[in-house]
C-alpha cells in the first residue's frame, strides 16, 4: 500500500457543531459531522486527499455529473464498542467495490491508501461523532463525482472523491410489505446494476413510488428479461427461507455484490444453516407461501443490516409471512452486529480497528 503520511493535510473546523446534535434522536443520514475528506483528480492523477471543514461544493453548471450522471458511491459504518474504541467492518471490500464501480463508469480508479488512510484519519478526527448508543453508528458515504466540464457526452477529465459522515440512529427496523415487480427493471445484463452508480437509484424511485401508492413500502426487483426471478429488495440483497434452507440469488451484472450478503452467507454456514446460492423463481416463492414452507424473506445491506419482510404482493394478490420467534433474520443480525460492535469474537477477521 502506498503511504501518504507526508502529503496529507488537515484543516480543522474553527467550531464544532456537535453540541447542537441530539444524539438520542438521530434519524438516518441527515446530520453531518464537522469535517469531510476531499481529493481531486486533475491532470491525469489523483492529488493527495485533504481533510477540510464540512462545506458545500462549487461546481460549474457544465460539470458532467449534472448531465451524464457520472457518479458512484459506497455506504459503510463506523461502530463504537463499550470502551469507546471505533471499528470498521470489512472496509477493504468497500474500497474494492468503489473501484469496480469506477471502472464501469469510466471514472479513474482511486489508490488504496487514499481511501484507507484517508478514512482512518477522518474517523480519528471525528471520533466523538461516532455514537455509542446500541444500534447507532456513524454512517460513512464515500463517493466520486465528475466535476470536469463540457456538454460533450464523454467521460470528464476531472473528478472529486469525497467522504462525508453522518451520525445515525438504528435504521428503520419494522417489517416491510413488498411488491414483486412485474414491469419495471432495476438492472439489465451488460448494464451497471452491479455498480453503486447514482443513476441506478434514481431509476428506482418512480416504480417504488407506484408501489408505495398501492400500500407497499418496497419493490422486489425481478430479472429484466422474464420478470420470473427475484433479484433484489429495493437497494438491498434478498434472502428467502424455504423450510430451513436460506437462499439468495447469485451475483451478476444485475445483482450487487453486497458485503452484508456475503457475510450473512458465511455466518449462516457457521451456524449450521443450509444455504443455497441460486436463482429464485417467483413461482417457487408463491408456491412456498401457499403451502406454508415459506418461512422468511429479508433484505440485507449495510444500512439496515437485515430488514425482515412481513408479506408480499404479486399479481394483485397479497401473501403473508408467518411471525417467527427464532427467525434466521434475528439470529443472523445479532451475530453480524456482535462482530461489528466488538461484542463477540471475530473469527472471520472482518473487524478493522480505527487507530
Ligand atoms: C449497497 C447495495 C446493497 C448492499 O450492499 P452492502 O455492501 O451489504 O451494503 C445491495 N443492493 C444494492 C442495489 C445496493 O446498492
Amino acid at each position: 500500500m502506498e503511504t501518504m503520511a507526508n502529503t496529507f493535510t488537515v484543516e480543522k473546523a474553527k467550531t464544532s457543531k456537535i453540541h447542537d446534535v441530539d444524539f438520542n434522536n438521530l434519524s438516518f443520514g441527515s446530520t453531518y459531522t464537522d469535517h469531510m475528506l476531499i481529493c481531486d483528480y486533475v491532470n491525469g492523477e489523483w492529488k493527495a486527499p485533504k481533510i477540510i471543514p464540512y462545506q458545500p461544493l462549487s461546481l460549474d453548471p457544465s460539470a458532467k455529473i449534472f448531465h451524464y450522471g457520472q457518479s458512484i458511491f459506497e455506504g459503510m459504518k463506523a461502530y463504537k464498542d463499550e470502551n469507546g474504541q471505533a471499528w470498521l467492518f470489512r472496509p477493504l471490500e468497500n474500497f474494492k467495490r468503489l473501484n469496480k464501480s469506477a471502472k464501469r463508469l469510466a471514472i479513474p480508479e482511486l489508490p488504496e491508501a487514499y481511501f484507507m488512510e484517508g478514512l482512518n484519519t477522518l474517523l480519528q478526527l471525528e471520533s466523538d461523532w461516532i455514537p455509542q448508543k446500541p444500534g447507532s453508528s456513524l454512517y460513512i458515504r464515500p463517493f466520486i463525482l465528475a466535476s470536469g466540464t463540457g456538454f460533450h457526452a464523454s467521460p470528464a477529465d476531472e473528478y472529486k472523491f469525497i467522504i462525508a459522515c453522518a451520525p445515525s440512529g438504528a435504521y428503520f427496523s419494522g417489517k416491510v410489505k413488498v411488491l414483486i415487480e412485474e414491469n419495471y427493471s432495476r438492472a439489465a445484463n451488460g448494464g451497471v446494476g452491479y455498480a453503486k452508480a447514482g443513476g441506478n437509484y434514481a431509476g428506482q424511485f418512480y416504480p417504488t413510488q407506484l408501489a408505495v401508492d398501492k400500500g407497499y413500502q418496497q419493490v422486489i426487483w425481478t430479472d429484466d428479461n422474464t420478470h420470473e426471478y427475484i433479484e433484489e429488495a429495493g437497494a438491498m440483497n434478498i434472502f428467502v427461507r424455504i423450510n430451513d434452507t436460506l437462499i439468495t440469488g447469485p451475483t451478476s451484472d444485475r445483482i450487487l455484490d453486497g458485503i452484508t450478503r456475503k457475510s450473512i452467507l458465511d455466518i449462516a454456514k457457521d451456524e449450521g444453516i443450509a444455504t443455497e446460492v441460486r436463482k429464485i423463481s417467483v413461482s417457487e416463492v408463491v408456491e412456498a407461501a401457499n403451502n406454508g414452507t415459506l418461512k422468511e424473506m429479508f433484505g440485507a445491506g449495510t444500512a439496515a443490516v437485515v430488514s425482515p419482510i412481513a408479506g408480499f404482493g404479486y399479481k394483485d394478490k397479497d401473501y403473508d409471512l408467518p411471525e417467527l420467534t427464532n427467525s434466521y433474520a434475528s439470529k443472523l443480525k445479532q451475530r453480524i452486529t456482535d462482530i461489528q460492535y466488538n461484542r463477540a469474537e471475530d473469527k472471520f477477521g472482518w473487524r478493522f480497528k480505527v487507530q
